[in-house]
């Protein structure tokens, strides 16, 4: 199940629905995405805490299952499933909070950098503990619009350590078999939520950490052997497992280009500044999260590097390093440097900040290019604000006396 908020470009919704991959999505943007690429509705579920009405309701009328995350929820899903009247029941999932206390309790996660772990994951909004959770299946069998389909869980990029990854998915399964018994129902699959680790990091906030030594089949083993020795200890039917990559999936199918515009190399500074076009600000993740994209000297490979380091700066009106004290070859303006690994959450997450507009998207296949997205226009980055009338007059006024 894509995570599509991490990409949301059609063309890699499509490449998902050609290889069989379902998706998670969140609010009435990625759902009609999703459905605009053509995504099939039995494998799409509609996440999040707050779920708008239009999301609801598309949600409904395409026929994705909806997970819930609060008791509170079911009567505004219920009230607009006998609005929509679907042929079919909503299929309703519960979004669980999972704690494993005794391992989370002294775990250190390599991604957030929360110094207290357990007492972030009881703050963090998302999912409910298991009376909760009990409560809400209760009620969704009830529920003749409802059919009662399976459990959710994500805690997001938490940690490489595959322990970490059997800790909670063992515990998760607990969760399930305790909640299951008590209602009496059977869930169909039980979805694992996304944050697996990719091989090459970025996110990982230093180059040293970026390269991760566990494969997504190591995780897979891992999760599986535990999640299936506590399903056969307790003699529970197996449930299918479905889970929401968003960055494994995403990560490094994206290459920023970016031109060089002047090398700043004044004799008087310690440094020396390779001034790039692209804002760090299209990879937001580099500014929220520290996150480390190598960068590569795109026409000039094969280059010796020079003995003098530079920055790598992009233009807005803050720092925007791209790298610091990077090894290049020698740079000249109009030279193509490569940012590496943004193919997640950098589109998606981009800004326009200094009203710049942003970049087009190929897809490249068998060394062609295709348009997926095109340039954004100055145009476009004004396009939804409004200057009230009375503020136009005295544009008109300046204007004549500047003409005068
Ligand atoms: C963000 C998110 C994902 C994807 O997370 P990644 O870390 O990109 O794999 C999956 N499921 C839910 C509910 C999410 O919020």
């Amino acid at each position: 199940m894509f995570a599509i908020k991490s990409n949301t470009n059609y063309a890699v919704r499509a490449i998902c629905n050609e290889e069989g991959v379902g998706g998670d999505c969140f609010g009435p943007g990625e759902v009609e995405a999703t459905y605009i690429a053509g995504a099939d509705p039995k494998t799409i579920a509609l996440n999040g805490t707050v779920k708008p009405e239009l999301a609801i309701r598309k949600a409904i009328e395409y026929g994705y299952a909806i997970h819930l995350d609060s008791y509170e929820e079911i009567e505004i899903v219920e009230r607009i499933a006998a609005e929509v009247k679907p042929k079919e029941k909503v299929r309703i999932a519960v979004r669980l909070k999972v704690i494993p206390e005794d391992f989370f309790n002294d775990f250190e996660p390599d991604a957030y950098p929360f110094p207290n772990f357990i007492g972030a994951m009881k703050w963090i909004k998302f999912g409910l503990l298991k009376e909760e959770a009990k409560k809400i299946v209760n009620r969704v069998k009830e529920i003749d619009a409802f059919e009662f389909y399976g459990f959710h869980t994500h805690l997001g990029r938490f940690s490489k350590q595959p322990e970490g990854w059997d800790a909670l998915y063992r515990e998760y399964a607990r969760n399930v078999i305790e909640i299951s018994r008590e209602c009496g129902v059977q869930p169909f699959q039980i979805d694992l939520g996304g944050g697996w680790p990719r091989e090459r990091e970025p996110e990982c906030r230093s180059v040293e950490n970026m390269m991760n030594p566990n494969t997504i089949e190591d995780y897979a083993a891992i999760v599986c052997k535990g999640m299936l020795e506590e399903f056969n200890k307790e003699g529970f039917e197996i449930p299918q497992l479905w889970l929401e990559p968003g960055r494994y999936i995403a990560g490094n199918i994206g290459t920023l280009l970016t031109s060089v515009y002047v090398v700043k190399d004044d004799q008087e500074m310690d440094y020396t500044y390779t001034m790039v076009d692209a804002s760090t600000y299209l990879a937001t993740l580099v500014e929220s999260q520290e996150s480390k994209n190598p960068v590569l000297p795109a026409n000039k490979m094969t280059q010796p590097l020079v003995e003098k380091t530079t920055e790598i700066a992009g233009p807005i009106c803050i720092p925007s390093i791209w790298e610091s004290g990077a090894r290049m070859p020698a740079l000249e303006p109009k030279d193509v440097l490569a940012i590496m690994d943004v193919g997640h959450y950098a589109e998606s997450q981009a800004s326009q900040f200094n009203s710049l507009p942003r970049p087009a998207t190929v897809l490249v296949k068998d060394g062609e290019a295709e348009l997926i997205k095109r340039a954004e226009t100055v145009e476009d980055v004004f396009a939804t604000q409004i200057l009230p009338e009375r503020f136009k007059k005295a544009k008109a006024e300046l204007e004549k006396q500047r003409k005068a």
